[in-house]
């Protein structure tokens, strides 16, 4: 896997694990504070919700209590058979209907049971008994219930078979001054226009409903749910709060807030609030206790339905995109910071290595890698010139070890192999240019003796002084050499035979003469031979010796020229 890769995947697992503990830190911060808002949503809405409730009860509930007091029904209620009194109390009962806003109205007497009513269409003006409440009937159990619980004021929600009408009742006991309970008056509100006033008002993912003390439900958009006339139904079969929710924690959780709700009575505008599961979808439930009215209010809160998970899509959409615009980010930082100046860098040692000091084009970011690329190529350019200096202090060295190779010591004159490359060339150059050329080889006369006579050092010096003696007798262009002992070889080139023929005679006459200045006069034996094209050199070299011999056998210190057809030019 490549540097690049590796980078870039580490990156992205930083990143994403960066971006997981932020995104859990932020769900679990999120749903306190969603936690906390809604119950601060829940606690509002309740209490909205309570107060329209009570708005549209309380002026029916004032009205109810004042006509419980009316003097005219008291007194007819002491005196139910009395018909001036009846008429008196029916007609402020009239008063009382137009006053209430269905336009209706019940009172029911204790004392004989009667049962007045009539409605918004003044059905029963003049008919207002309607008919005699009996304990036997389940349908009247009702009024002889509160009668005995002697609850001055109950909202029941019931349906009125003998009138067939369904209604929220509200009742009010009559009682003397004694307090003695005379009977109950009230009005209704109907139920459906009710219940889409207060309770289904369509408000999306808000549910609200109304339970009774005992926590049966009075109020709920399903009318299955409601609980009719609970007030003569007995305890466990009841349709309580408890039944909307799922499981048995969330029903013990909602009467637990009705029970410390009742605790707190005193408590003005308690509300309790708590998450609980309603059809499967998490919900907020706030509660609070209506004290006017006995009941409890409660309002469900859909949390998906007010903050939808959708809400969170642009920001899952914005961590994308910066998870993407990061790598990205991070791609061209790398790539321009490391990446690339590493590769050049990797290629200009790959050229090194391969002793190639032509380096490739090395970008120098502002860092360590930079300032990496920027020694290597300063070590790059010393051990070129280092390298450089090298060959070339080796290339000398090498041609003053060739030269050494091939110059006689003690005289400077080439040695026999210095003599022998270049003879090898001049039988080439004969050849290509098929022109001959001069070979001398001479010998100092009798030089043992003069070892033995002077001494060896002398003799070295004789031999140093005959070498600058053959130079002196030389043109520019031709090559002595000291083929070892007392025995030299000269190449003459380019060269004719009159040539050789003077040259080997000077150089005679000139080592002679000049030995006699010294205190050590030498001869020389000089034989001569000319080399013609296509010769090999131990042809050359055997005709040179011999002719030397010849020179010897004829007495030394004279000459002795060998041509080609073996026929000497001029005899010593
Ligand atoms: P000939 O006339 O026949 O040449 O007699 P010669 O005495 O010169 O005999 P030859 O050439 O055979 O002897 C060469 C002598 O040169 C033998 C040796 O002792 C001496 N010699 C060889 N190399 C050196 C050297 O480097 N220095 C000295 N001083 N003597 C050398
Ligand atoms: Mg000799």
């Amino acid at each position: 896997m490549s540097l690049k890769t590796r980078i870039l995947g580490l990156a992205a697992i930083l990143i994403i694990s960066a971006a997981t503990a932020s995104w859990l830190a932020y769900r679990q911060l999120s749903s306190s504070i969603i936690e906390r808002w809604g119950q601060q949503v829940a606690e509002i809405q309740v209490r909205y919700d309570s107060a329209r409730l009570l708005q549209s009860l309380e002026r029916e509930i004032g009205l109810a209590r004042q006509m419980a007091k009316s003097s005219a029904l008291v007194q007819w209620a002491q005196n139910p058979d009395a018909p001036q009194r009846q008429a008196e109390a029916i007609h402020q009962m009239e008063s009382f209907r137009t006053n209430f806003r269905d336009k209706s109205y019940f009172v029911a007497l204790r004392s004989n049971g009667h049962y007045f009513y009539n409605n918004a269409n003044n059905e029963y003006a003049g008919n207002q008994y309607r008919y005699t409440l009996n304990p036997d009937n389940p349908d009247d159990a009702w009024f002889f219930q509160l009668i005995a619980e002697g609850r001055d004021f109950h909202l029941n929600v019931n349906p009125d078979t003998e009138l067939g009408v369904t209604k929220l009742w509200i009742d009010v006991l009559m009682r003397d001054p004694q307090g003695e309970i005379l009977g109950m008056v009230g009005t209704g509100l109907n139920l459906d226009s009710f219940l889409q006033d207060i309770v289904d008002i369509g408000q999306a993912g808000i549910t609200t409903l109304f339970v009774d003390y005992n926590g049966a439900i009075q109020l709920y958009r399903d009318r299955n749910y409601i609980d009719f006339a609970s007030i003569i139904k007995p305890e466990g079969q009841k349709n309580t709060v408890d039944l909307l929710f799922d499981t048995p924690q969330d029903k013990q959780k909602i009467l637990g807030m009705l029970q410390l709700l009742k605790h707190r009575q005193g408590q003005a505008g308690a509300v309790e609030s708590g998450f609980v599961t309603v059809d499967g979808r998490e919900h907020l439930a706030g509660v609070a206790f209506l004290p006017t009215i006995g009941w409890f209010e409660i309002t469900l809160i859909d949390l998906d339905t007010l903050l939808p998970a959708s809400y969170l899509w642009p920001l899952i959409g914005v961590f994308l995109i910066s998870l993407l615009v990061s790598l990205l980010l991070f791609h061209i930082i790398i790539q321009s910071r490391i990446l690339r100046p590493l590769l050049a860098l990797e290629g200009g040692v790959k050229r090194l290595r391969e002793g190639d000091f032509n380096l490739p084009y090395m970008p120098k970011p502002d860092n360590e890698i930079g300032r990496l690329v920027d020694h290597f190529e300063t070590m790059a350019n010393r051990l070129q010139y280092n390298t450089h200096e090298l060959e070339t202090e080796v290339n000398l060295r090498t041609e003053e070890l060739h030269r050494l190779a091939r110059v006689d010591a003690l005289t400077g004159l080439k040695n026999r192999r210095g003599i022998d490359e270049l003879l090898e060339q001049e039988i080439q150059r004969a050849a290509r240019q098929n022109q001959g050329f001069g070979l001398i080889w001479l010998d100092i006369d009798h030089f043992k003796a003069i070892n033995d006579h002077y001494g060896h050092q002398a003799g070295d010096e004789v031999l140093c002084r005959v070498a600058l003696w053959l130079k002196t007798c030389l043109r520019p262009y031709d090559h002595p050499g000291r083929w070892g002992g007392d025995e030299f070889v000269i190449v003459l080139s380019p060269c004719d035979p009159q040539t050789l023929d003077q040259i080997a005679h000077r150089i005679r006459a000139h080592v002679e003469v000049e030995s006699q200045r010294t205190g050590t006069p030498v001869t020389v034996s000089v034989g001569g031979y000319y080399g013609q094209p296509g010769e090999g050199l131990d042809t050359l070299l055997r005709h040179a010796d011999q002719a030397l011999y010849q020179a010897k056998q004829r007495g030394r210190n004279c000459v002795f020229i060998r041509r080609p057809q073996n026929e000497p030019i001029r005899p010593a």
